[in-house]
């Protein structure tokens, strides 16, 4: 690479910033970007100026939006009264992808975290609080991730909600489906244990 222009080995080491993308992947994306038309280019560059510019927290549940309302709290069909907690606008695409939830979300926009010195007061929950003072919200399900700061996030989630009357349900933290039981980690299987439902 020191044989490389520096402009090139700038280009790298931004991509390379990228959530995923490692050092060999950005080469292989700049060698690309080398390759690509002057209109592919400002096609491009204009692209990611329009989202940086035009899409913004949505006023109700800070889910990523062109509107001052997403396209989720804004569907007449979505159930008003139940809300799923997610740390971030990603975790709503993977929910939506299930097809099996049809209520709306609050996304936090990250999570309680010791290491990086992030409290709970840190997190914007204001709105979500609000609405449950209004007795807009009948079940919130906290969906944040099955890692520790997730956990401290959830624990944290239900001491504040736990003052208003309303259900408060945690994402079962399931086994892989196709998996063995001898193959789960401990702490996963413990959490399943936990979490376990009467089948009769
Ligand atoms: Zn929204």
């Amino acid at each position: 690479m020191k044989n490389f222009p520096n402009a090139f080995r700038d280009l790298v080491e931004s991509l390379a910033q990228f959530p995923g993308i490692g050092k060999r992947s950005a080469e292989r994306i700049a060698f690309y970007i080398l390759k690509m038309k002057p209109d592919e280019i400002t096609h491009f560059v204009r692209r990611m100026e329009e989202v940086h510019n035009h899409i913004k927290p949505c006023v109700q549940c800070n889910n990523f939006s062109s509107e001052e309302i997403c396209a989720i709290c804004a569907n007449p069909r979505r159930e008003k009264d139940v809300v799923c907690v997610v740390e971030e606008p990603k975790d709503i695409i993977a929910i939506e992808k299930t097809s099996q939830y049809n209520g709306l979300y609050y996304v936090l926009l990250g999570a309680v975290s010791p290491l990086e010195g992030i409290n709970g007061e840190d997190l914007p929950l204001q709105k979500l609080l609000r609405r449950c003072e209004r007795k807009e919200i009948r079940e919130v399900i906290i969906s944040t991730d099955p890692d520790t700061d997730g956990e401290l996030t959830a624990q944290y989630l239900v001491e504040r909600l736990s003052q208003y009357n309303v259900k408060i349900y945690r994402i079962a933290i399931g086994i892989p489906l196709g998996t063995k039981i001898e193959y789960i980690d401990s702490v996963t299987l413990g959490k399943a244990l936990q979490e376990k439902r009467s089948l009769l």
